[in-house]
């Protein structure tokens, strides 16, 4: 006999109806949802998000849905590694509710013609050399919110931008959810887990261990006093050395509103950022490191 009761099995629904029919039983019976939004492949990085969703509220839905709308026509939307069945039996182990894997058709039914554009945080680093990302996830994430109706979402602070594009967007269309970020789950070598980190082959791999070294030491320097155009100089020298095949951007950021620090020490009554995305070999990869404050 399966030592879960029938209450601790992972639940799936496909369609908004079946979502809402489960989620509206937790809410009318008194009961918190957490929600994390994912596009599958998951890792122990989605799986901590689940985790902590787990902890802030009584029930928790996953969702799984690669976004048509946030690739660009050159981009990885047809190869992104697809695995569902491996998926939910990784929700379930974490202790997840309900799994929504909606079908492209629900999310964009014919005649779909709404977008959300969050300004001026959505520009400038992921934005510059992905101009339609942001209002293909804001978008996106806006439906699941008001599809799922969670008390709490939990988002990555891997993709910090996108958190702070999500929690600008909540605030200004006061939509009734509460933000969370998490922290980024790293691989041994401190690599942070990501499902493109299986497109990487060994040597790539090995180049993509270096660069969280390389922002957590520039990281190390600011927090010393050094001078921020040095510190950024010394990493661009340094990713080159690494072996990495172009730098989208490496920049020192505000945590708040993500203002960029070009050169002088950091003020310290300001949290700063640094901000990589690399191409290595032919993947992109995007970390973050915050500068630690006296
Ligand atoms: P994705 O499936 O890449 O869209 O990511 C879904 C969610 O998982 C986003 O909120 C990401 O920021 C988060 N996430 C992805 N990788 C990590 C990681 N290594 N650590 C923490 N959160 C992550």
């Amino acid at each position: 006999m399966s030592p879960l009761s029938a209450d601790s099995q992972l639940g799936v629904a496909r369609t908004v109806k079946a979502l809402r029919a489960r989620v509206d039983a937790w809410r009318s019976s008194g009961q918190s949802v957490g929600f994390v939004p994912t596009m599958g492949a998951l890792h122990d990085g989605h799986l901590s998000l689940v985790r902590m969703a787990a902890r802030l509220s009584d029930r928790t839905v996953a969702s799984i849905f690669v976004n048509p709308t946030q690739f660009a026509p050159h981009e990885d939307f047809s190869s992104y590694p697809r695995n569902e069945a491996q998926d939910l039996e990784k929700l379930q182990i974490a202790g997840c509710h309900l799994a929504y894997t909606p079908p492209p058709e629900q999310m964009y039914p014919p005649g779909f013609q709404t977008s959300i554009k969050v300004e001026a945080v959505s520009q400038g680093l992921c934005g510059e050399s992905r101009p339609h990302f942001f209002g293909g996830v804001a978008t996106v994430v806006c439906k699941l919110l008001n599809q799922v109706r969670p008390t709490v979402a939990v988002f990555g602070e891997k993709d910090f931008q996108q958190l702070l594009v999500i929690k600008r967007m909540v605030r200004d269309l006061d939509m009734p959810v509460e933000i969370v970020g998490a922290p980024i789950v790293r691989e041994a070598d401190g690599l942070a887990m990501s499902s493109r980190n299986a497109y990487l082959s060994t040597d790539e791999r090995a180049t993509a261990g270096k660069l969280n070294k390389i922002i957590s030491s520039m990281a190390d320097r600011l927090s010393e006093g050094a001078d921020a155009s040095d510190v950024l100089n010394d990493g661009r020298m340094a990713l080159e050395s690494a072996g990495v095949s172009r730098v989208d951007y490496l920049e020192i950021r505000s945590e708040t509103d993500l203002t960029p620090v070009l050169y002088g020490p950091i003020d310290p009554a300001i949290p700063a950022r640094v901000f990589i995305a690399a191409i290595v070999g032919k993947t992109r990869l995007i970390d973050n490191w915050p500068v630690r404050r006296a």
